[in-house]
C-alpha cells in the first residue's frame, strides 16, 4: 500500500496532476477518525490519491468520488483496483454538475476538491446530500497564496478564478446555515458544519 502510495505521488508529479497537500490528507484522515465518518462524497478525484488515503483511514469508511476527465477516471480506478479499494470507493465518471445522485445516501464528509471556479455550484448543489450532523471540507482555498491578491493579478483567467475563490470564502462566511473554520493547511482549507438551530 505505502509503495502504491508512493506511485500515485511520483505519478501526480510528473503528470501534473494537483492532488491534496501530506498535512491536508493528514488532517482529513484525523477528522475522518475523530468524527466517525463513515460515508464520505468527494468532488473532483483525480488518480483516486485522496479517495484512497480517505477510505484506508478507517475500517468502516466509503468513499464516492466525482471526477469528469475520462485520463484521470481511467488511472483513478486502476489506482483503486491496485490498492484492493474496490469495495470501499465508487468512481463515477461524470461532471459533477450533472451527476443524479441516490438520495437515500446521506453523506458525513462532503470533500470539494474539482473545478476551483465552480465551489459555490458544487456546496449548493450537495448540502442536499449532507447529514444534519455533516461536514463539507473545501480544499485550494489560499490557491497558492494568490488568494486575497486577486486585484494585483494581470492574467485575465488567473484573476478570475483567484476572484471566485475570495467570493466562496465570502459565501461560507456569510452563510446562515453552515458555520465555517479555516485552516491554514496546506493550500488552504475551510471546514463547514450545519449550524444547529433549536
Ligand atoms: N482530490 C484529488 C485531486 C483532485 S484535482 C486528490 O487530492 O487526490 C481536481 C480534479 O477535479 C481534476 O481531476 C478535475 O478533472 C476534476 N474536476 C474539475 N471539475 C469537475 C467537475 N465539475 N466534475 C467532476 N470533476 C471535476
Ligand atoms: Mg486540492
Amino acid at each position: 500500500m505505502k509503495e502504491k502510495i508512493l506511485e500515485m505521488e511520483n505519478y501526480a508529479q510528473e503528470n501534473n496532476v494537483p492532488i491534496v497537500e501530506k498535512k491536508t490528507i493528514a488532517f482529513l484522515m484525523k477528522y475522518i477518525k475523530e468524527h466517525n465518518v463513515k460515508n464520505i462524497l468527494e468532488i473532483g478525484s483525480a488518480i483516486g490519491y485522496s479517495a484512497i488515503l480517505m477510505a484506508s483511514s478507517k475500517e468502516d469508511v466509503m468513499v464516492t468520488t466525482i471526477e469528469r476527465d475520462e485520463t484521470r477516471y481511467m488511472e483513478c480506478l486502476k489506482n483503486v483496483k491496485k490498492c484492493e479499494m474496490d469495495k470501499k470507493i465508487n468512481v463515477v465518471f461524470q461532471d459533477a454538475l450533472d451527476v443524479n445522485l441516490s438520495e437515500e445516501i446521506q453523506y458525513d464528509l462532503i470533500f470539494i476538491d474539482a473545478a476551483k471556479a465552480q465551489n459555490i455550484k458544487f456546496f449548493e448543489k450537495y448540502k442536499y446530500f449532507l447529514k444534519d450532523t455533516g461536514t463539507i471540507i473545501t480544499d485550494n482555498l489560499k490557491f497558492h497564496g494568490y488568494v486575497g491578491k486577486s486585484k494585483n493579478i494581470e492574467s485575465k483567467n488567473l484573476k478570475s478564478l483567484v476572484t471566485k475563490i475570495e467570493d466562496y470564502i465570502t459565501y461560507l462566511q456569510e452563510n446562515p446555515e453552515f458555520e465555517t473554520k479555516f485552516y491554514d493547511i496546506g493550500d488552504g482549507i475551510s471546514v463547514s458544519v450545519r449550524k444547529n438551530e433549536k
